[in-house]
């Protein structure tokens, strides 16, 4: 396992310039980034990211969409831990983005994600209506923008951005919607491969989505018919007698996330993380592609 020897860094991008070292620009690295909506969607790729991070020496960097100060709903439980009354929206707007961030970091360090990049759009409640988060809620132009710079300024390899399946949270459709823009805005050979990504289980076919095309309107978010998902398999043996495996570090990873009572629920469930790839990525990045998930299937 490669140390690695880097201080992880806040990048507050549109508040204050981010003041940390450059990272490594070079082809010869794995760099994949992360783009989300909320500070827990990362749990949707956290058993991946940590065997890039920890087994294949990859860099993994964050970036995180809204503040976090909608979820509020299920805080219950950790209004003892922080000593305030996160289920009143007033508090919660006001003290949930910096706690979420802890969170986001604490699970963060466990999978080894790098650096974060910290957008703060609003995060004001659930709908699946795409157009009124991108209209409404969000500037996104700058989150876009945003997102542009991020990867510009890193030769990142892949983005896993969530698929963006139509009974969804806006906030996650959009999120990949705006990472798939800017990308693709990006010069040809900056260009990362972008994958939609959703938890699955092996054994059962209704859990999780497996038919996904595109998300009705947004032609972007088309992933290719001729290609199935590529796997990660979260029971992968992380010991010699197999008794542990990638699902405690998922499980660890959503355990940080104390203000998200609900998000606790979804300890065990699912096995598999998988991803689409969208059609508008470069169709000769497919092979390549492929053989990133085989050496993520055997790299030991
Ligand atoms: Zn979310």
């Amino acid at each position: 396992m490669k140390r690695q020897s880097y201080t992880p860094f806040i990048a507050f991008l549109g508040s204050v310039v981010c003041a940390a070292p450059v990272a490594a620009q070079g082809d010869d690295e794995l760099n994949v980034l992360v783009v989300v909506a909320h500070p827990d969607d990362d749990a949707m790729f956290a058993a991946t990211v940590y065997k890039i991070t920890h087994t294949l020496a990859g860099n993994v960097d964050l970036a995180l969409i809204t503040d976090g100060s909608g979820g509020f709903r299920y805080a219950q439980l950790a209004e003892p831990i922080y000593g305030l009354d996160l289920t009143d929206e007033k508090v919660a707007r006001q003290h949930l983005p910096a706690i979420r961030k802890r969170e986001l970091m604490a699970g963060g360090a466990i999978v080894g994600v790098r650096n974060y990049f910290f957008l703060d759009e609003y995060d004001d409640a659930y709908t699946e209506n795409i157009d009124s988060v991108l209209t409404y809620v969000w500037d996104a132009d700058e989150v876009r923008e945003r997102l542009g710079a991020i990867m510009m300024r890193v030769a990142y390899d892949y983005v896993f951005v969530h698929l963006p399946t139509p009974n969804f949270h806006a906030h996650h459709k959009a999120a990949s919607i705006l990472a798939l823009e800017a990308a693709l805005e990006l010069p040809e050979e900056q260009r990362p491969v972008v994958l939609g990504s959703f938890v699955g289980d092996s054994e059962n076919p209704q859990f999780g989505p497996t038919d996904f095309s595109e998300h009705p309107g947004y032609p972007i978010t088309r992933v290719r018919a001729d290609t199935p998902p590529f796997v990660f398999d979260r029971t992968q043996p992380l010991s010699e007698d197999g008794r542990l495996d990638y699902q405690i570090i998922v499980n660890w990873l959503i355990a940080e996330h104390k203000s998200q009572g609900t998000m606790q629920l979804l300890m065990n469930a699912g096995d598999i993380e998988r991803f689409w790839f969208f059609e508008a990525n470069d169709p000769s990045a497919l092979a390549e592609t492929r053989e990133f998930f085989e050496q993520l299937a055997t790299a030991k």
